[in-house]
């Protein structure tokens, strides 16, 4: 496990320890948040933009809780965090696809049916994928891109890069 604090990048054992990977039970009955707050902030923009009251707090500056039965993984929090540390995957879908929905703030914004080359949490190239879905979110003005990638990788893609239009 690396330490977060140093290299400034969070990985998988990192997040299953502070309780943001849901069981395989629940990942696989339908589309739910990742949580990727890992640093005790004074903010709680998710605990308030939640519709379905599934994130909590004790205290401002703790990290946020996931409640994920109440999660129904409509993906509201991608697009309100102003940390960009939340994402919804998907890997109740038929087939060999998974769903990974994310922030994306590079202009312009990726169009339906685009290809792109995913990245990991260090920005290293995982492989490709196909966006999905993208729209703006009603308050924030925040994109929010849906990629269709390989199941294994819903779990390490966080970001992407447009390779065609
Ligand atoms: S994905 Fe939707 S239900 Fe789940 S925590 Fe985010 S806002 Fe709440
Ligand atoms: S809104 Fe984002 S940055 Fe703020 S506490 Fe929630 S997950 Fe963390």
């Amino acid at each position: 496990m690396t330490d977060f604090k140093e290299t400034g990048v969070v990985d998988l054992k990192t997040l299953v320890k502070m309780g943001y990977v849901p069981s395989d039970v629940r990942l696989h009955r339908g589309p739910v948040a990742i949580y990727e707050c890992v640093e005790e902030i004074p903010c709680d923009v998710c605990v308030f933009s939640c519709p379905f009251n599934a994130v909590s707090k004790n205290k401002m500056t703790d990290i946020p809780k996931v409640d994920f039965e109440r999660c129904t993984g409509c993906g509201v929090c991608v697009g309100r965090c102003p940390g960009l540390a939340v994402f919804v995957v998907d890997v109740s879908r038929e087939g060999d696809e998974g769903y990974v929905t994310l922030p994306h703030e590079l202009l312009p914004p990726p169009s339906q049916g685009d290809a792109v080359v995913v990245l990991d949490r260090e920005g290293g190239e995982a492989g490709t994928g196909r966006v999905v879905k993208t729209y703006r979110d009603r308050l924030t003005g925040s994109w929010v891109t849906t990629v269709a990638v390989p199941k294994n990788l819903v779990m390490n893609v966080r970001a992407i890069r447009v390779i065609k239009r």
